[in-house]
């Protein structure tokens, strides 16, 4: 155990030196959390909106995951799928009672980016086909697959040549996604709110003309709930709030309540679709995640936790929009994912946040400030959030 100050300092100097640089980080060493807050090695407190990039939704260090991950890690650390164990069907279970009934097939792994992986693979081989259609803006994920599907030119263009044919729309554009997607198409992947892209919700005519269009030309939606799913948005998952239901759903991020889990969740005969031995992976179903998902889903289901979110996100929209600044273009969201849209540069402002105000947020696009706190959240540390703001934004 390292305790004394210098032994962390020590610690912030070794992640930085060794490190690969591919991040840019912060001159933070976060030792602790609880619920929305988070705490530095000199115990300095922090309201945290970056949550994790939406995996605190539960809180950080959940109690019930907590306790779940303890108990299994006990019992049986690893145990890949070919050799059943009970945590795993539970999980199923469990995640597939939370779901509409034709989403009633799982194929368990450890990141959204495999998710999307998975989504994608399963889609190809259900249809026969190899085109994907995606939105300008989309995120999907940094492997090459899911790389191939997301949109910024600057993560993917240093890696080309990615997985093709991949049709880019503009997020919104019925009349686009009419043109695009056609007898070749595999499928349709779409956020239902554009997280990473700048938190852009989704048009309801746009996901209910994604569904039908897909359904008609043959071809499959894949909805990425990856950062909207598990009660963000102010539901369950967002789909609900469009009255549609994908093909297939792909979840990560706050499904195993911090331990790292995703899930592509698939009608049956698209689960069907995919040959023996089709794709895998080793840690993915692994016991210590499905008893982390399902201590998540289980605290979800009793919290109901989105009908928070569905209540402050709102709240701290209008309370946002209220603060007098020119340099504010917009602010936008569905519940607690939020974005604050600046006519200039945001990095600025949040590192202000965080060095004069220790309250931590995140980027999303050049211009955006993102909000994505844990939604158990006092509403008091959101009132902060909004005067920290409107003290770096209204000088
Ligand atoms: N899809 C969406 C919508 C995301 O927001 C993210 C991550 O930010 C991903 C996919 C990729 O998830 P991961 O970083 O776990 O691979």
């Amino acid at each position: 155990m390292h305790t004394t100050l210098e032994d962390w300092r020590a610690l912030l100097e070794a992640e930085r030196e060794l490190d690969t640089g591919v991040y840019t980080k912060h001159d933070l060493l976060l030792v602790r959390g609880e619920g929305a807050r988070v705490w530095d090695a000199e115990g300095n407190e922090y309201i945290d909106c970056v949550g994790g990039y939406g995996v605190a939704n539960l809180g950080h260090s959940n109690p019930g995951v907590v306790e779940a991950v303890k108990r299994q890690a006990e019992l049986l650390l690893s145990m890949p799928q070919t050799l059943p164990t009970p945590a795993r069907g539970e999980f199923y279970r469990t995640l597939v009672s939370v779901l509409p009934p034709e989403l009633n097939r799982v194929f368990p792994v450890n990141s959204g980016t495999e998710a999307n992986e998975a989504a994608l693979k399963f889609a190809r081989a259900y249809t026969g086909r190899k085109k994907f259609v995606a939105a300008m803006r989309g995120f999907s994920g940094r492997t090459m697959g899911s790389l191939s599907v997301t949109w910024e030119p600057k993560y993917r263009e240093p890696f080309l040549p990615l997985v093709g044919p991949v049709e880019f729309i503009p997020y919104n554009d019925v009349e686009a996604l009419e043109k695009a997607v056609d007898g070749e198409t595999a499928a349709v992947i779409l956020e239902p709110v554009q997280g990473e892209g700048g938190v852009r919700p989704a048009i309801p005519e746009f996901l209910r003309a994604a569904r039908e269009i897909t359904r008609e030309r043959g071809a499959l939606l894949i909805l990425d709930e990856i950062q909207t799913g598990m009660g963000r948005t102010g539901r369950r998952f967002a789909f609900e709030h469009y009255g549609i239901v994908p093909d297939i759903l792909t979840l990560a991020k706050a499904l195993g309540g911090g331990v790292p889990l995703g899930a592509a969740v698939m009608r049956k005969e698209v689960a069907e679709a995919m040959p023996k031995g089709g794709h895998g992976t080793t840690f993915g179903g692994n016991p210590l995640a499905m008893a982390a998902g399902v201590a998540a889903l289980r605290y979800l289901e009793r919290t109901q936790l989105w009908e928070r979110a569905a209540e402050l996100g709102p709240w701290f929209m209008e309370e946002l929009r209220k603060i007098p600044s020119p340099k504010i273009r917009e602010v936008r969201g569905l519940g607690l994912m939020v974005g604050l849209e600046l006519k200039e540069k945001a990095a600025p402002y949040i590192e202000r946040l965080e060095k004069e105000h220790r309250i931590l947020t995140l980027q999303a696009g050049p211009t955006v400030i993102r909000f994505l706190p844990p939604l158990v959240i006092a509403k008091e540390d959101l009132a902060r959030v909004v005067e920290a703001v409107r003290a770096v934004l209204v000088a």
